[in-house]
């Protein structure tokens, strides 16, 4: 007995484009294995795509697999085509009816001959809807080489007249295939992240790989010294100081309040003592940032002054702000020597 095909979703019929090897059948593997996760596909292994029937169109032979999965507001059929000519003839004779097309190219390659060609060929049979996989991110080390392949492949889109600003989403889908990622998310599925403060603009990308020790992170974890991979960020925009964090989770602040002991002499701290407006370096993390000390007014009032060996409540304000959080612990500095240790107890603004 056949299954009923039921759903209420828009259905699309697209293809996978691209030149050989760069990882269509892989990607197509990929893709169902992520969304049967959510039952959103049936799970269907590389061989089975690779192995392709022979199909009869219009009295022509074309190898064509058909893999069908939907997201969350369409259904899809997508077409894998097992070798080049298969794709020509697949097209020319329009036997998957593509609405449109999911060009993948080996990032650690760029376009090639028969990326090119089935651009060419996808817009002449009226495939004009594009998304492209830039693929095997993982053999890419370099982000200035993810910029130029990005760079090379909106001139191909405008060169074959598609939408220069068609998604183009990096990945690697061999590692998204992976059966167990980890604790993590798998690498085709990046994680995004939010970089903040110093006042600089806030930086919205992905983390698209990660090294500590010279080795590969599978997860990144809070107070681990590693390298990261972020997608389209430039050096230029990033400092010392500024945090890496999930999206939403963390703002940048300016003024708070903390809870303060102040290093005596023979800890290591000032031999004297200091008033309202008191303005040293506070450290957070990695960074040192000059803020003004606005002590309570018992202390204005009546003593003036806090001496070494004080334990105090009092408030700062920041000459930048920066990514903090209430509980976050800072050392308050004075040309590189620290002379105070605090944590903060309330965030103002
Ligand atoms: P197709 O000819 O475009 O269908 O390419 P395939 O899907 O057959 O992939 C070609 C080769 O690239 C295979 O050996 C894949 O395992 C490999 N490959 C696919 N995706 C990735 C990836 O993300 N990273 C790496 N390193 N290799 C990949
Ligand atoms: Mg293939």
């Amino acid at each position: 007995k056949k299954e009923i095909f039921e759903s209420t979703k828009p259905h699309l019929n697209i293809a996978t484009l691209g030149h050989v090897d760069h990882g269509k059948t892989t990607l197509t593997s990929a893709i169902t294995h992520v969304l049967a996760r959510e039952n959103k596909a049936k799970s269907r292994k590389y061989e089975e795509i690779d192995a392709a029937p022979e199909e009869k169109a219009r009295g022509i032979t074309i190898k064509t697999a058909h893999v069908e999965f939907e997201t969350d507001r369409r259904h899809y059929a997508l077409v894998d085509c097992p070798g080049h000519a298969d794709y020509i003839k697949n097209m020319i004779t329009g036997a998957a009816q593509a609405n449109g097309g999911i060009l993948v190219v080996d990032a650690s390659q760029g376009g090639q001959a028969q990326t090119k060609e089935h651009l060419l060929l996808a817009k002449q049979v009226g495939v004009d809807k594009l998304v492209i996989f830039a693929n095997k991110v993982d053999l890419v080390t370099d982000n200035e080489m993810l910029e130029i392949i990005k760079e090379d492949i909106k001139e191909l889109l405008k060169k074959y007249k598609f939408d220069e600003n068609s998604p183009i989403i990096f990945g690697s889908a061999r590692k998204a295939l992976e059966e167990n990622p980890g604790p993590g998310e798998p690498m085709g599925h990046y994680q995004k992240v939010e970089i903040l403060g110093l006042g600089k603009e806030k930086i919205r990308t992905k983390v698209i790989g990660a090294e500590m020790f010279g080795k590969i992170l599978k997860v990144v974890k809070p107070n681990y010294d590693a390298a990261l991979l972020l997608q389209g960020v430039k050096r230029e925009q990033v400092a010392r100081g500024m945090a890496v964090v999930k999206p939403g989770t963390i703002n940048i602040h300016s003024k708070f309040e903390a809870q303060v002991y102040v290093l005596t002499k023979a800890e290591g701290g000032r031999h004297t003592t200091f008033e309202d407006k008191y303005s040293p370096q506070f450290y957070f993390h990695t960074v040192d940032i000059t803020g003004i000390v606005e002590l309570p007014k018992e202390v204005t009032g009546e003593k003036k002054v806090v001496n070494p060996g004080d334990n105090i409540s009092l408030k700062v304000k920041l000459i930048q702000p920066v990514a903090l959080e209430v509980n976050n612990t800072f050392s308050i500095r004075e040309g590189g020597k620290t002379v105070g240790k605090g944590i903060i107890t309330k965030i103002i603004e």
